[in-house]
């Protein structure tokens, strides 16, 4: 499809750019930014002027932004093994509703992301869907049980864009070692789930005065920044990329931030519930505030923004965890750990950059542009000439509050329904083709 963009504020951080103006589309690739000299138009049709046989479809975006397609690089889709929760379809659906042209989904499916196999499955259901692109991370270990690796390079050969074991976190330091430097040649990262399960395990919400007034056993903030810190050491050593999941502490973030001026090669990323809420959402046992990492301190979700301010934080990711009704209708202690998030993570994102902790460029690097540095999606994540077709564009002062009823996520789990969010997703483009959403 050949489209032509107008009026719209284009942010692309990969030129630095952030102006008004005209973004040509043809078939699935980004022609350019061009003149509106250059073209003309007649009612929902434009012309370039040197070219008068070929039509474009006009989209007028006067007051919106016109960003790289967003990429949520962990998301779980459940598919295969449990598409009663969320299957690949319902999955990159709810991720093109949201306004998300890719995303990576994590290994923990029955039968588990560790054989190409499923690898390939995953990539080329995805692909008949003909929704969001989706890429695959695969098991560091088989069975994502600990104990031995798997076929890393065989994976990575059938389309994974990373190893994780996510969920849990790598079984111990030394298959960690042994995996970051088999791996390190092939250039993907590992992403750890920091967890350190002899801290955590008996626990299910964040150890602090909200934990002792509902009575509930809590998890210490060391369970993460122990295993932060053992994951820093051993990228130091060997060498090799480490991202680090879904962070929640500030210790974990002061650890990363010395890292990062040390030169180690590690990167994280945030998710938008944690920076989103705190740990007293849990308050009256909702469930639907259940996660793990838990929902931490205001004291933690203060330094979260402070580190998505100063660059600290490499990217925002939903960790996008639809579960089924029953299995979070039930007692705290019972109920699985998550929130589907696709469908409300521009919205409560984009608060980030109402209440001016970020900028409108750094907006689209936490959400578009690193991610795929980071997963070296080549073509994506920018909007310059020859990228992929992948446009998200954003009312960023659209007004709407969140109806879990009206997800496209077989996923209702979620702690936002009722709550009323500045800016949405009006229209996503993944390889050329429109994904209106033209929801008001
Ligand atoms: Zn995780």
């Amino acid at each position: 499809m050949n489209i032509l963009i107008i009026n719209g504020l284009l942010i692309d951080p990969s030129q630095n750019m952030e102006k008004s103006g005209a973004l040509l589309i043809e078939d699935d690739r980004i022609k350019g930014i061009v003149d509106p000299a250059s073209y003309s138009i007649n009612g929902d049709t434009a012309f370039l002027k040197d070219q008068k046989d070929k039509p474009y479809t006009v989209i007028d975006a006067a007051g919106k932004w016109v960003v790289p397609g967003l990429i949520d690089m962990h998301v779980h889709f459940r598919d295969p093994g449990y598409e009663y929760k969320e299957d690949i379809i319902t999955g990159t659906m709810a991720a093109m509703s949201g306004g998300f042209t890719s995303v990576c989904a994590m290994p923990n499916t029955r039968p588990i992301n560790d054989n190409k196999t499923v690898t390939r499955y995953m990539i080329s259901k995805a692909h008949d869907a003909g929704y969001a692109n989706l890429f695959p991370i695969a098991a560091v270990s088989k069975g994502s049980g600990g104990a031995e690796l798997s076929e890393i390079y065989d994976l990575v050969d059938a389309g994974a864009v990373a190893v994780s074991d996510d969920g849990m976190p790598v079984a111990s330091a030394g298959l960690l070692r042994m995996a970051l430097l088999y791996m390190k040649p092939l250039g993907i990262p590992l992403i750890d789930h920091p967890e350190e399960l002899s801290l955590s395990k008996t626990g299910y919400m964040n150890e602090g005065v909200a934990s002792v007034k509902l009575g509930l056993n809590g998890i210490p903030q060391t369970a993460e920044s122990v295993a932060v810190a053992r994951d820093i050491m051993i990228a130091a050593e060997t060498g090799s990329r480490l991202h680090l999941a879904h962070i929640s502490t500030r210790y974990s973030i002061e650890l990363v931030r010395w890292a990062k001026k040390m030169g180690i090669p590690v990167t994280c990323e945030v998710t938008t519930n944690h920076f989103s809420l705190n740990e007293d959402a849990v308050d009256g046992y909702n469930t639907n505030a259940k996660l793990n990492p838990p929902l931490r301190s205001e004291r933690d979700r203060q330094a979260v923004l402070e580190a998505l301010s100063d660059g600290t934080i490499d990217c925002i990711v939903t960790d996008h965890a639809p579960h089924g009704h029953d299995e979070k209708e039930v007692e705290f202690d019972k109920a699985l750990n998550g929130i589907s998030g696709l469908e409300t993570s521009v919205g409560l994102s984009l608060k980030l950059v109402h209440d001016k902790i970020i900028n409108k460029k750094q907006f689209v690097q936490l959400m578009s542009h690193t991610p795929s540095l980071i997963v070296n999606l080549k073509n994506k994540g920018t909007l310059k000439a020859g990228a992929d077709a992948d446009v998200t564009i954003i009312d960023p002062d659209k007004k709407w509050v969140v109806d879990k009823n009206k997800f496209v996520s077989k996923g209702r789990n979620t702690p936002f329904h009722g709550r009323e969010l500045k800016g949405r997703a009006l229209m996503t483009i993944a390889g050329g083709k429109i994904h209106g959403n033209t929801r008001t």
